[in-house]
C-alpha cells in the first residue's frame, strides 16, 4: 500500500508539472486571476457562497455543466489552494465524481483522493524543486518561527499561506510536526515588520473616507 501511494502521488506531482507547462504556469505570477483563466479555459463555472467550515470547496459535474462551490470569506491564498485542489478533482477524479463522490473534508472515506489533491495543489503552486532552491539562500540554520517568516517575506515567490510553508518544511524533513503549535505566525510577523498598511489607523480611515 505505501509503495502504491507513493506512486499514486508521484503521479499526481507530474500531472501538477505538465499542467503547468500547459498553462503556462510561473510560480511568482500565479495568483487568483491567473487560477480563474485556466478555470475558464477548462469551462468550470465558480460558485463563491457560504459553505459549512469542514468545506473550503466543493467539486461538481454532470453531463453538461462543471462547476467548484467556494466558501465565500476565505483569505486569497487558501482560496487559491482550494480552486487548484479542485482542478484535481476535475483533471483526476470526474469519474469517482459522477459515481457520486462528493467532495469533502471527510478524510477517512476520501483519504486518498483528498491527500492526493493536496499534493496536486502544492505541486501546482510551489513546486518541490523551486522551493528547495529557493529555502538554500537563508543557509543551513535551523528553522524557527523567524526564520520562516523571514522566508515568507523576503524570499518565498508564490501565494501561500504560513501552513503552506510549515507543511512543506516538515514533508523535507526541516522542521517536526508538532513544532509550531499555537504558534501565531501573522501577529509575529507584524511584530517584526510592522503592521501592514491595509490594518493602518489612517489608511482605514482614508478609506472610509472615500468610499462615504
Ligand atoms: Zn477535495
Amino acid at each position: 500500500m505505501v509503495t502504491s501511494r507513493t506512486a499514486y502521488y508521484e503521479a499526481l506531482r507530474e500531472l501538477a508539472l505538465s499542467k503547468r507547462t500547459e498553462f503556462d504556469v510561473k510560480t511568482a505570477g500565479f495568483g487568483l486571476r491567473e487560477a480563474r483563466q485556466i478555470y475558464r479555459a477548462e469551462a468550470i463555472t465558480i460558485d463563491r457562497r457560504p459553505l459549512p467550515s469542514c468545506l473550503k470547496a466543493i467539486y461538481m459535474c454532470d453531463e453538461v455543466d462543471v462547476s467548484v462551490a467556494i466558501r465565500i470569506g476565505l483569505p486569497m491564498e487558501p482560496t487559491l489552494f482550494a480552486l487548484v485542489h479542485e482542478l484535481k478533482h476535475h483533471w483526476a477524479d470526474q469519474e469517482l465524481v459522477r459515481a457520486g463522490y462528493v467532495t469533502c473534508g471527510d478524510y477517512n472515506q476520501n483519504e486518498l483522493v483528498e491527500k492526493g489533491a493536496e499534493v496536486f495543489a502544492a505541486e501546482f503552486i510551489y513546486p518541490v524543486a523551486e522551493f528547495s532552491d529557493d529555502i538554500k539562500s537563508l543557509g543551513d540554520g535551523k528553522w524557527d518561527v523567524d526564520k520562516i517568516i523571514r522566508f515568507k517575506r523576503e524570499v518565498c515567490r508564490a501565494k501561500v499561506s504560513y501552513t503552506f510553508v510549515r507543511k512543506r518544511l516538515e514533508r523535507l524533513g526541516l522542521v517536526s510536526r508538532d513544532q509550531f503549535d499555537g504558534v501565531k505566525f501573522q501577529k509575529r510577523e507584524e511584530e517584526i515588520y510592522g503592521t501592514p498598511l491595509y490594518k493602518q489607523r489612517w489608511f482605514r480611515d482614508r478609506r472610509r473616507a472615500r468610499t462615504s
